[in-house]
């Protein structure tokens, strides 16, 4: 049987760079949801799909993904879109479509079929909720918006076209607020998911603090 870890949170909130460097040094798989819901997001802006099409339409999206090395890449078709993914206009369709229910109906075999065949690290809003609610180890990462803007914003703060600290936070907010108030899976902590609280912590601390909770669930 495959060991499955889930880790939720609130977008900024460190949960890929924690999952990537934990499963680095236990050898899981780690797997970000969230690239498959900018993926469908993309498919459906580069397709100009209706939201009332896009039940009848998603079928054809053709999301994978590969993990090349331990690395995890989107492919639409067989375009590998993940750097393509990452732009402030596709976080936010995706927090606008990722509650429609068609969206997440598509993505839920896809996210259960490869929980089921790997030791994985899975993060995303809803893993230890609904598409993996009999995971290990269920991890709940949060930190407040303002230090999640913050960590954002040093992030993009060497690039070109930075957006301002305002308009990541405000950013921040609206992606929480439309996470957390979805009918559909929206975000919120597994009953028994375990808090963390990364405000006041370093990386290292925060990926012990997970590690040290793994082991202990799982008895390593
Ligand atoms: O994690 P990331 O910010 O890349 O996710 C993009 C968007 O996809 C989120 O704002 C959220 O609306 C959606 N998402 C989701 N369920 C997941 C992962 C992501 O609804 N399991």
């Amino acid at each position: 049987m495959s060991i499955n870890i889930a880790i939720d949170g609130p977008a900024g909130a460190g949960k890929s760079t924690v999952a990537k460097a934990v499963s680095a040094e236990l050898g899981y798989i780690y797997v970000d949801t969230g690239a498959l819901y900018r993926t469908i997001a993309l498919f459906i802006t580069e397709n100009n799909i209706s939201d009332e099409n896009i039940p009848t339409e998603i079928k054809n999206a053709d999301v994978s993904l590969k993990f090349v090395d331990g690395v995890q890449k989107v492919f639409l078709g067989d375009r590998d879109v993940s750097g393509l993914i990452r732009t402030p206009e596709i976080s936010m369709e995706a927090s606008r479509t990722s509650a429609i229910p068609a969206v997440r109906e598509y993505l839920f075999g896809t996210q259960q079929k490869i929980a089921r065949e790997n030791n994985v690290i899975m993060d995303g809003r809803d893993i230890g909720t609904v598409v993996l609610p009999e995971a290990d180890v269920k991890i709940f990462l949060t930190a407040t918006p303002e230090e999640r803007a913050e960590r954002r914003y040093k992030e993009l703060s060497e690039k070109p076209d930075c957006p301002c600290y305002e308009e990541i936070l405000s950013d921040i907010t609206e992606r929480d607020h439309n996470d957390m108030n979805r009918p559909v899976a929206p975000l919120k902590q597994a009953d028994d998911a375990i808090l963390v609280d990364s405000t006041d912590l370093t990386l290292r601390e925060v990926v012990d603090t997970i590690i040290r909770i793994i082991n202990q669930k799982t008895g390593r």
